[in-house]
């Protein structure tokens, strides 16, 4: 089997299902956000995948931009207490940041392996 026989798997898609990058199918992930040794399904070496801090960099992004328009906007409209901005935005940003990384780690190294940074030895 040639790489070429491979079905392309969209980033996005293994992405957002969490994913194997190359496959589609099998779980990327063993925890939270522990990446598996290799694919269940077709053997794709993940173990030196490394998506470094860059999940957390976009979820920090996105959530900041995010959190911070939204608490202006309440503090501009109702001008609430300081404990109802806490009450508010600390359950959103540590919401948010859970469910963001391991869609944003699972699509980097998808992307990661789409453009032939991870391993791309073929199951024997
Ligand atoms: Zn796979």
């Amino acid at each position: 089997m040639a790489i070429k026989d491979i079905p392309v798997v969209s980033p996005l898609r293994a992405g957002l299902a969490c994913r194997c990058p190359r496959c589609g199918k099998g779980p990327l992930f063993t925890g939270l956000l522990r990446v598996r040794q290799a694919c269940e399904v077709c053997g794709l070496d993940l173990s030196a995948q490394d998506a470094g801090d860059g999940p957390a960099v976009f979820a920090i992004l996105f959530l900041g931009m995010l959190v911070v328009g939204l608490a202006a906007l309440v503090e501009i409209k109702f001008s609430p207490p300081l404990w109802v901005h806490l009450l508010l935005w600390a359950p959103l940003i540590l919401i948010g940041a859970i469910a963001m990384l391991r869609p944003l780690k699972a699509g980097l190294i998808a992307l990661q392996y789409r453009h032939r940074r991870l391993g791309t030895s073929l199951p024997s």
